[in-house]
């Protein structure tokens, strides 16, 4: 790639069309970091002190995500840092020859960055593993896993005490899920669609730090930084629905440089102000396991009671 960066003397490695900005690695490296300081902020995503749980599965986006909390974390430049403490949990799914190497690398990865890493045997407290969804006829095993993950996920951060579950949630996948939801026009879901959710009793603050981020730049920062996620698929991975969105933005952002972030921005700026209404609808609590729930008994402990132990 020919050219210099625009900030040093250095090559140019990376040319973002959104801003027309050429960069070098390590200008890149804190145009980003910066960024998500500023979209951090901007949201009130984390206040200072605070205890951040990252999710972190041992692919791509949340061990980016995972670098630039800890490179907050234990900045000294006003610029870049952001005092709050980084822990991380990695979910054991049950998944055989996959499960144990997301948790070799998100170990791996926590160990390098000095990050405190808890893994859970999700497995444990469903009474079931993905392999044992998979093996039975059913609903697919990935929309099980989502609850499992959302469910098991929450009540971690709450009951260790953590202020934030930060996920690796990134631009074009909060761009397709908009879409998704436009096209489709669910209201309710998309009076939810938040970069940050706040806390409720008995549900922890969620937030994505990485939703101002596009998926080639977490894709170029993970190279750069030299992170290596987990090799290979999950064995259960089927193509996710918002697939042909994010071709179809893609696309669109080749005529348009800016539109994904615009379309997000302009959702949170100016449609979502005007749904705030069904937002924060009372929650009942499961009867079955206290957490909160829309409905008399929350999904996780229905699929307990198909999937687990007779
Ligand atoms: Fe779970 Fe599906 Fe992801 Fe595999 S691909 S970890 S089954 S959500
Ligand atoms: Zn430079
Ligand atoms: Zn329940």
């Amino acid at each position: 790639m020919a050219g210099k960066c625009k900030w040093c003397s250095g090559d140019m490695e990376v040319f973002l069309p959104y801003a027309r900005l050429s960069l070098c690695r390590s200008h890149f490296r804190n145009y980003v970091v910066r960024r998500v300081k500023r979209t951090i902020e901007r949201y009130g995503m984390i206040n200072s002190g605070e205890r951040v749980l990252v999710a972190l599965s041992g692919g791509k986006d949340s061990l980016v995500l995972l670098h630039i909390l800890s490179t907050l974390r234990d900045s000294d430049d006003p610029k870049f840092s952001l005092k709050c403490e980084v822990e991380a949990v990695t979910l054991d799914l049950g998944i055989k020859g996959y499960s144990e190497r997301c948790i070799a690398v998100a170990r791996a990865h926590c160990e390098k960055l000095g990050v405190p890493h808890h893994t859970i045997k999700a497995a444990e407290l469903a009474g079931f593993t993905m392999d044992d969804v998979a093996s039975r006829r059913g609903r697919p095993t990935c929309s099980v896993c989502g609850v499992v993950k959302r469910y098991v996920l929450n009540k971690v951060g709450v009951e260790m005490g953590f202020d934030r579950l930060a996920t690796g949630h990134n631009l074009d996948d909060e761009a397709a899920v908009l879409l998704s939801n436009y096209l489709s026009a669910n209201v309710e879901l998309l009076s939810r669609q938040s970069p940050v959710l706040p806390a409720r009793e008995g549900m922890i603050s969620r937030i994505k730090p990485l939703f101002e981020v596009s998926e080639r730049e977490t894709a170029m920062y993970a190279q750069f930084q030299g992170l290596a996620p987990v090799d290979g698929k999950c064995p259960y991975a089927i193509a996710p629905s918002t697939l042909k969105f994010k071709m179809v933005l893609n696309m669109l952002e080749e005529e348009v440089p800016t539109m994904k972030i615009s379309m997000v921005r302009g959702f949170l700026e100016k449609v979502k102000p005007l749904l705030k209404k069904g937002e924060t609808g009372p929650l009942r609590r499961c009867v079955a396991c206290g957490y909160p729930s829309s409905s008399e008994v929350c999904s996780f402990c229905r699929l307990k009671k198909i999937y687990g132990p007779m």
